[in-house]
């Protein structure tokens, strides 16, 4: 366990990026779940759903699948895992990739484990027991997200020391580059087009999730928290992302 990142870390990048231009057709997924019901369940309805799906049932062996298959686009991780947590192995894939969709499964007692394992840099969480339907809709609107990356859209939107460059994705403030996760990419996109405005979860959970989305309101609050982290010069004063109560957030410089 301790030396897989420093054979993951810069490699899977490097092969992720150069599998992405060969191809952006493949719709691979990782499920890392030790209870082999559970995972077959998640295996059978993603393949009916047209994904090819990999398979680990402890954390050394999703390490070791992302490491043979680079290609893979999103990362659905359980908790409780024999070898791990699965707040770790989210938190060293996003280290490794920070365009990676990632889900959490979460029991439904496990209330508090959804915030800390969005914090580590899950996109989504999903708690059982789960429909098929719900499953699949969720996936569907992580794809959607992450197979936007290749996606031309020229130009930059600059605003105060902010520099966002629409065609890779990218953030910089005051020229230094802050990692964005897709779900961070999608948001801080929407707040610099609609600068000054304030703007609903609603509406930003539609724009940034999907009208299809079924999960609940407060993932938009999670992301937001963790985007003012990496933004803000101080994140519990916030000055860009500025709560506006009973409703949603403003952009604002
Ligand atoms: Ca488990």
């Amino acid at each position: 366990m301790a030396d897989w990142k420093s054979k993951l870390t810069k490699p899977l990048s490097q092969q992720r990026s150069n599998s992405e231009r060969k191809n952006d057709t493949v719709k691979k997924i990782l499920v890392l779940e030790d209870e082999t019901s559970i995972r077959s369940f998640v295996v059978i309805n993603l393949n009916r759903a047209g994904y090819e799906v990999i398979e680990a049932g402890t954390g050394a062996e999703a390490f070791e699948q992302l490491r043979l298959h680079p290609d893979i686009k999103v990362a659905i991780l359980d908790i409780m895992l024999p070898d791990t947590d699965g707040f770790e192995v989210c938190r060293k894939i996003r280290t490794a990739d920070p365009h990676i969709g990632i889900v959490m499964l979460s029991a439904r007692t496990q209330e508090m484990d959804k915030v800390t394992g969005l914090m580590t840099g899950a996109d989504d969480y999903i708690t059982k027991p789960f429909s098929p339907a719900e499953l699949t809709a969720r996936i569907d609107a992580l794809f959607r997200r992450t197979g936007a990356t290749g996606q031309a859209d020229a130009g930059e939107l600059v605003q105060g020391p902010f520099r966002l460059n629409t065609r890779n994705r990218t953030l910089e403030k005051e020229g230094f580059r802050i990692k964005l996760t897709q779900v961070e990419y999608s948001i801080m996109k929407m707040f610099m087009d609609n600068p000054g405005k304030a703007l609903s979860r609603e509406d930003i959970l539609n724009t940034v999730w999907g009208r299809d989305y079924f999960g609940e309101l407060k993932i938009a609050d999670v992301n937001i928290r963790r985007l003012r982290i990496k933004i803000e010069d101080d994140p519990t004063n916030p000055v860009y992302i500025t709560t506006v109560w009973g409703y949603g957030y403003k952009w604002g410089l």
